[in-house]
């Protein structure tokens, strides 16, 4: 089969044969129909970054995909060849106190597709029967891909109510862009969607956003409280991983507001801990992955009744052969792009 590959620790990648993967009892093998490409594919790709992983060489990435299952291990219950199926990336052990109290996402031995073991960006995957999501007819065949990325978003956006409530999303590169969408169709009265990007301020708005804002302009903090009120927003989904956002959304809480920690920052941070948080009653959650699978089926409903329509943020497609295209739009300054699949 072709796959993409890491060869070498630089940046870059190669489209080469690879051996077919043989399966595992409990798992399956997916003839991959289209991949997405993750923030940590990117850190992979570029050798740098959040997320980044030193993988053993030669190693296929790809941790978004989806596909049409073609073997079926024999300890691998409850799947036949030809299901189309989405793949969670995060293999869960089962076993840890993590997995038992509902929190897989989390699990103390969590190992990732296209992270950890060879993930999608292939003609073939292999990966374990628990990680796949049956999708039991062909409407989320467009989206499929981009489904581990939607939920992480939707458990960032819907961890709490925010029926009523006015939501500030930093960031839009595609999780921010997901999420505005996705606070809008939960009931948000306000979404204020911040980047830097012109191109991606106006996806934002297509995917839902009331207003989006260059957070480089001088004054963002007086133009958000102009429109959420002098008190502040009443959550704020940090997807950017900036330091300078991350500042301007506690600052852009209100006392009492709950911070969603998502976005990974290249280094630590310094913070007014007592001040920005402590004292004003911040509830800050971190928040990584998915819910597996809670999140699946309420982004599973979110998609099918059409409440939300991710197609504005999915700006190109590409065939495998030319990913280094693809790469290079998401690496460019302008990111004049929101999420890109790649098609074998
Ligand atoms: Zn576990």
């Amino acid at each position: 089969m072709k796959a993409i590959q890491k060869t070498s620790r630089a940046r870059g990648a190669s489209y080469r044969d690879a051996e077919v993967p043989v399966i595992n009892k409990d798992e399956l093998l997916i003839r991959v129909t289209a991949a997405s490409i993750s923030p940590g594919d990117l850190a992979i790709y570029n050798h740098a970054g959040p997320g980044f992983a030193t993988p053993t060489l030669p190693f296929i990435f790809g941790q978004e995909f989806c596909g049409e299952v073609v073997e079926i291990g024999a300890l691998a219950k409850g799947f036949d060849k030809g299901d189309f199926v989405s793949v969670e990336s995060h293999i869960f052990c089962g076993v840890c106190g993590q997995c038992r109290n509902d929190q897989r996402h989390i699990c103390q031995n969590l190992r990732v597709i296209g992270r950890d073991v060879p993930g999608g960006l292939a003609e073939y995957a292999a990966v374990p029967a628990r990680c796949a999501w049956k999708h039991t007819d062909d409407s989320l065949k467009d989206v499929a891909a981009i489904m581990p990325p939607f939920g992480s978003s939707v458990h960032a956006v819907l961890a709490e109510d925010i029926v009523g409530r006015t939501v500030l999303i930093s960031g839009g590169a595609p999780q921010g862009l997901f999420a505005s969408g996705i606070a809008k169709a939960g009931g948000a009265k306000r979404v204020i969607a911040l980047d830097p990007s012109d191109y991606r301020r106006k996806l934002a708005v297509k995917m839902g956003a009331d207003t989006a804002i260059d957070p480089s302009s001088g004054d963002c903090l007086a133009k958000i409280i102009r429109v959420c009120g002098p008190e502040g927003v009443d959550a704020v989904i940090e997807m950017s991983g900036g330091a300078k956002a991350i500042s301007l959304g506690l600052k852009a809480l209100r006392p009492g507001g709950r911070f969603v920690a998502f976005g990974l920052p290249v280094a630590n941070l310094s913070l007014d801990y007592a001040g920005d948080i402590v004292k004003r009653g911040i509830r800050l959650e971190g928040v990584a992955g998915r819910e597996i699978f809670r999140s699946w089926y309420k982004m599973e409903s979110l998609l099918k009744s059409g409440a939300v329509n991710p197609g504005p943020a999915v700006t190109h497609t590409f065939p495998f052969k030319d990913f280094k295209k693809a790469f290079a739009l998401i690496n460019s300054k302008e990111k004049k792009c929101g999420k890109i699949i790649l098609m074998p």
